[in-house]
């Protein structure tokens, strides 16, 4: 580990990583899988720190909602946890899967359970959980209030355009979640499945929202932004393993190697990370790796962890 700094100067570090990113800025390419992710621009940067502490720092494009993608699954997964308890296990395992975000070749084999909550199969199964919890028509409300609360901001919202191209591009998980269907794994109607789940990518917010919706992780569960109880220390020291393991597809144990904190990504170009007992934090840089995952981001965050001496090994 490096020698963590006593008081790390959050903004300092911040503001010296958005001057020093640009050269890895439009390396990447953005996902293009639907014209309104195509759309966004390949040098767009930002960067947030949230502290358990309160402290809270910013630099570059740190208010511009941007689409959270695949992170909306660990806010997913801990609100399913609180739902249904310990049997969703039964259902979803907690491995690295080591294939791609939206991979079906593990599925079949192992008789319709997905390898971990934070692949799209897996995802799916915590989806169908929130749906049988809260009904056909409530499960993304209810969702969507969870990471509202947690990030005391009222104003994070579904893009409609967006949860529109899901669907219209959604076959492949379509394919999953019928798949999954068969083995009696997902247990819902697929299409209102589908339907919550196409929502829940399509959710925008800032670094700096999503920066502060994360920090109960950091803190044991109990959110210092709104000074209430989220979820339990067990469940936070839980998803934060998964997070670790299992948060960057199949470039898991890159960015464990590279950053050395739990995170992750959405292909809209967005990485949150935990820094345990410390604080969060959120970057967000369009253009991808082969794996979907940011690349300046990936970047950002290895010299954040390096210079501010949180890498938690
Ligand atoms: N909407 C994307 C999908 O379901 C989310 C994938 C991701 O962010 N990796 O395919």
């Amino acid at each position: 580990m490096n020698a963590p700094l006593a008081h790390p100067n959050w903004q300092e570090i911040l503001d010296a990583i958005c001057e020093d990113i640009g050269p890895f800025l439009n390396r990447g390419k953005v996902a293009d899988y639907i014209p309104a992710l195509a759309e966004v621009d390949p040098g767009a940067f930002a960067i947030a720190f949230a502290g358990i502490d309160g402290t809270e720092a910013s630099a570059g494009l740190s208010d511009t909602p941007f689409s959270i993608q695949s992170i909306s699954k660990v806010f997913a997964l801990c609100l399913a946890l609180e739902l249904e308890g310990e049997s969703l296990w039964g259902r979803v395992g907690r491995e690295p899967s080591g294939t791609a975000f939206n991979s079906i070749v593990q599925l079949e084999q192992e008789r319709g359970k997905p390898r971990n909550p934070f692949i799209n199969a897996g995802a799916l199964v915590v989806t169908d959980s929130i749906v049988g919890h809260c009904g056909e028509r409530s499960g993304i409300a209810r969702l969507l209030s969870f990471i509202r609360r947690c990030a005391r901001t009222p104003e994070i919202h579904i893009n409609p355009v967006v949860a529109d191209s899901e669907a219209a591009f959604g076959d492949r998980n379509r394919s999953l979640a019928y798949f999954m269907k068969s083995f009696g794994v997902l247990r819902q109607d697929v299409p209102t499945v589908l339907d919550t789940y196409f929502n829940q990518c399509a959710i925008e917010m800032s670094v700096s929202d999503l920066a502060r919706a994360g920090l109960f992780l950091a803190a044991n569960g109990t959110s210092p932004v709104i000074n209430e109880w989220i979820t339990n220390p067990d469940r936070v020291e839980r998803v934060n393993a998964i997070m670790m393991l299992c948060g960057h597809y199949d470039m898991s144990g890159d960015f464990a190697f590279r950053v050395g904190l739990p995170g992750k990504s959405g292909v809209g170009g967005g990485i949150l990370a935990i820094i345990p007992n410390v604080g969060t934090v959120a970057v967000w840089s369009p253009g991808l790796n082969t794996a979907g995952n940011s690349l300046a981001g990936t970047v950002a965050l290895e010299w954040f962890s390096h210079r501010a001496g949180i890498n938690l090994f």
